[in-house]
């Protein structure tokens, strides 16, 4: 794009009146028109910041050399060229190119589906477009745009504030600090000063913490303060999996001693009066061969593979070791509103005037109560008539409406003045009202008992009376009853002042309120969260519920779930208990407690990090801005997708489309089968790779010349490839939830991994160097040269097939071939059937087997290959046979 397109309307927008900028920018408090949108996103190109350069597919093709053993592969074969070996040079170079090829595709492949999650997760942010408020991509906000924020918004780009109410924002990524900015209309005279004293302006990626606001976009993508330091943002992104990490080491130890054994057998070569260049072409080949510099590549291959289908499944990663940790997660903390069950409120109870009565009886609408209910309520009626807001506030005003209160005239006669909104620590939400019959009204709803706290009276039959003992003793008694219900519980109170209160603080204006009531609602479980619940514990895995309800709410839906076991009041404990709690005495008494209630989003993060001192792997489900810091401190940080904020989105490592706690259960057992996949990559090749370098190491200890430079990389690098990717793709083992989580130490080699390459390495070289020995022992042919020429054929391809065969048994670990369906992964078909057909060609194909140096081998030395390579399978069966008695 030319740069000047780029170019965003200058000015210095704090210095301004909020109708200078609207007026500078050619917006108004109406927003933008789709066709000027449009406009203005083409001259300015998207809003998000550069991510570096891309590097093109030939860059990319060349970094594939970058590896030290390719290079001096390629040499070697250069200096064999010269003398003389031309075909074998030019093979030589042809398949490292291939390999090459594959590298970029594998890459390519990997890169794909991380930029598609990327796109799944790109933050929203709400617009007002010709007049309406529209839900947006964030990328597609151009100067200009009217936008709407509240708190656990991610400021989608720089922009200059219209309205504010009690808005804060914390700015840590720009200003370092990580108190929340307190946002004011405020002009500010000095142009000079810094970012964090613009209280006027809101800046991209920094989050609302709370309150809400209005804005008008003044500068996107790079010409926001972020992106002009974005260049310094951007390296960050490019994380290894502890996996990947894992497997870099492993790749350098094997390096060197592959290194080791080459060498070993250059000299011994040699003095076995082999020449310099072949024994070096053969060394060289085998380090480049068995040095498993691909597996990285695989492995990220089949992350992001299960990343898509996670996704297909409503669990969309957004960090790619999350699919890792996901398969070892042991502990399962997750909200109950929402996520277990299903956040559709009824009103079923109301409490009114000292009596209690079901929902559906009349109840005059004068009542303070419904009066409260309805005004102290964010909820909107659109003009179809539907609500939209959050379902514990939309079922008060769906309530009110039943029972035949005009809402919007009530919201239209006592206007809203002031408000100190809802947060999850305080358990309450209050509204300031002008009232039509004059002065002022506070309007507060919440948690019954944090509001209680805050009532000196209450109001019975008109008549208002100092709070009594027993009116109090009553009011908890009823609490307590409709919580036991599964109920969620809200009280209402209120209070009539002269004037608008100076400060908005929840000290200043919730305080000596008159209590007027409460209502029961009821919140359905999710229909499938019991049964997900079931097999997270069938799994080993621990459900723990964290809710902000009741105490006898939370443990009444628990016990439903199977969360906790009927009467069990030890496993429930509150918040304010939890207080009284040293950290050291919570992470002993950790393990006895299943619900936590009435807890704040900091109780969160010490749940976490106690059941992490026991050396779990705990994942935790989070929707509020407040939740950030625990979704980041568990090990897998869970964000919803309906009903989470961006801010909990962007702490969080997994996201589920469907807010649903069964997706979390889904989403570990396709982690525990993309982890156990890789582990069956990996034992897949490095057996393979040990089969090579075992058959090529007793080959030079005995003076064989068993297998040629070309025959070794065929096999290793274009062979192997393809079942390994495919492998990835089997489906999950039948007893995947049925096992104990792998834990924190487990590791690619556990469970048996590492003896399973030993052994199986050792059967793949001991075929091909049997096979190799019958064949000169026996020789069909006359002669040594032609007897030599087959039994190296033979064992080229005993070694290949039998690599093939062997893919089939590690399709279970410890498993029976049959009991999980040797044909029923397509792709593992496919590719096994494209590395035999690669594999074949050379030998079946006139001229290529020239060129490989290969003898056409007759039926009967085709059946030996067949029925040697094929032993591996049973030969395997029967160890594993052994191994699943032993281990029972
Ligand atoms: P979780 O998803 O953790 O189960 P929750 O919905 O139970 O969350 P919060 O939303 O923090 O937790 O609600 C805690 C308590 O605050 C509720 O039990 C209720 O008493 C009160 N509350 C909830 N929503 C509102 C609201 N909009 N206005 C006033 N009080 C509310």
């Amino acid at each position: 794009m030319v740069e000047e397109k780029k170019q965003q309307v200058q000015g210095v927008f704090y210095t301004q009146t909020e109708e200078e900028v609207l007026s500078n920018l050619g917006t108004a408090v109406e927003g933008l028109s789709d066709a000027e949108a449009k406009k203005r996103l083409a001259s300015y190109g998207a809003n998000q910041l550069d991510e570096g350069k891309t590097k093109s597919l030939f860059v990319k093709f060349l970094e594939q050399f970058k590896d030290f053993m390719i290079i001096v592969l390629m040499a070697a074969a250069i200096i064999s060229g010269f003398f003389g070996d031309v075909t074998d040079a030019v093979i030589i170079m042809l398949v490292v190119v291939v390999n090459a090829i594959l590298g970029v595709f594998q890459e390519a492949k990997a890169e794909q589906a991380i930029n598609a999650l990327k796109m799944m997760s790109s933050p929203h942010a709400r617009v007002k477009r010709d007049g309406h408020v529209v839900t947006l991509k964030s990328e597609e906000l151009v100067p200009g745009d009217i936008i709407l924020l509240e708190a656990g918004d991610v400021v989608p780009a720089d922009v200059r504030f219209l309205e504010i109410a009690s808005l804060k924002i914390e700015e840590a990524a720009l200003t370092g600090e990580s108190v929340p900015v307190e946002k004011s209309m405020n002009k500010i005279e000095d142009a000079e000063v810094g970012i964090g004293d613009r209280t006027n302006m809101g800046f991209m990626n920094s989050n609302v913490t709370y309150g809400r606001g209005i804005a008008v976009v003044v500068g996107t993508g790079m010409n926001t303060e972020v992106g002009k330091i974005a260049d310094m943002l951007a390296t960050a992104d490019e994380t290894k999996t502890p996996l990947q990490e894992n497997l870099n080491q492993l790749g350098k130890y094997l390096t060197i001693a592959i290194l080791v054994v080459a060498a070993v057998m250059f000299v011994v070569g040699i003095n076995g009066g082999k020449e310099a260049i072949d024994m070096l072409l053969t060394s060289i080949s085998l380090a480049v061969a068995a040095i498993p510099e691909g597996l990285p590549a695989i492995v990220t291959i089949i992350l992001a593979l299960g990343t898509q289908k996670m996704a297909k499944r409503n669990a969309i990663v957004r960090k790619l070791p999350a699919v890792e940790t996901l398969g070892s997660t042991e502990i399962i903390c997750s909200d109950k509103t929402g996520t277990l069950t299903l956040n559709q409120m009824t009103v079923e109870k109301v409490f009114v005037n000292g009596t209690l009565q079901d929902a559906s009886e009349a109840i005059d609408t004068t009542l303070p109560i419904v009066q409260i209910m309805t005004l102290s309520n964010d909820t909107k009626i659109s003009s179809d008539g539907s609500l939209i807001g959050d379902p514990t506030e939309t079922a008060m005003v769906q309530f009110s409406l039943d029972k035949g209160l005009d809402v919007n005239g009530l919201n239209t006669s006592e206007p809203r003045v002031g408000e100190v909104p809802f947060d999850s620590d305080r358990k309450l939400m209050s509204t300031i009202n002008e009232l039509s019959t004059g002065g002022y009204q506070i309007a507060t709803k919440g948690a019954p008992d944090e509001l209680l706290k805050r009532c000196t009276h209450y109001v019975v039959n008109g008549e208002v009376k100092p709070m009594d003992q027993e009116m109090h003793a009553l009011i908890l008694a009823t609490n307590h009853n409709l919580a036991k219900q599964a109920l969620r519980v809200l009280a209402m109170a209120y209070r009539q002042v002269d004037a608008i209160p100076a400060e908005m603080d929840s000290e200043v204006v919730e305080q000596e309120l008159i209590y007027a009531g409460m209502i029961g609602m009821i919140d359905p479980e999710r229909p499938e969260a019991k049964d997900a619940v079931a097999t997270a514990r069938e799994a080993g895995i621990r459900p723990i519920m964290i809710t902000g309800d009741h105490r006898d709410t939370a443990q009444a839906i628990a016990t439903r779930l199977g969360i906790v076991e009927e009467g069990n009041d030890d496993a429930v404990i509150t918040g304010a208990e939890l207080n009284e709690l040293s950290d050291e005495e919570f992470a002993t008494a950790v393990t006895k407690y299943s619900v936590y209630a009435r807890v704040s989003p900091e109780h969160k993060v010490r749940i976490v990090k106690a059941w992490q001192k026991k050396g779990k792997i705990v994942a935790m489900t989070g929707d509020g801005v407040n939740d950030a810091p625990a979704l980041k401190t568990a090990d897998i940080g869970i964000g919803m997708g309906i009903t989470g904020t961006e801010v909990s989105k962007g702490a969080s490592e997994m996201v589920l489309a469907d807010d649903n706690f069964s997706t979390i259960i889904v989403a570990v057992e396709e982690g525990r089968k993309v982890f156990s996949n890789i582990q069956k990559s990996i034992q897949y090749l490095l057996s393979a790779n040990l089969g090579e370098v075992l058959t090529l190491f007793i080959a030079t200890m005995v003076g064989w010349t068993i297998l040629t430079p070309v025959h070794i990389l065929w096999i290793n690098l274009v062979t192997d490839t393809f079942p390994a990717i495919a492998l990835g793709l089997e489906p999950a083992e039948k007893d995947v939830m049925k096992q104990k989580p792998r834990g924190r130490n487990s590791n690619f080699f556990s469970n048996g991994v590492f003896p399973s390459i030993i052994y199986q390495g050792i059967i793949e070289g001991g075929i091909t160097l049997g096979i190799y020995w019958w064949a000169i022992t026996f020789p069909v042919h006359a002669g040594y040269d032609a007897a030599h020429l087959d039994a190296s054929t033979m064992a080229f391809a005993t070694l290949g097939l039998i690599q093939l065969f062997h893919a089939f048994n590690v399709k279970s670990i410890h498993g029976s071939l049959f009991s999980v369906g040797a044909f029923k992964n397509k792709s593992f078909n496919w590719a096994v059937l494209l590395s035999f057909v690669l594999l074949a060609a050379t030998i079946l194909v006139p001229g290529l087997n020239d060129a490989f140096n290969v003898a056409h081998l007759d039926s009967y030395q085709w059946l030996a290959v067949f029925v040697a390579s094929f032993a591996i399978v049973p030969i395997v069966e029967i160890v594993k046979f052994f191994q699943r008695k032993l281990v029972k």
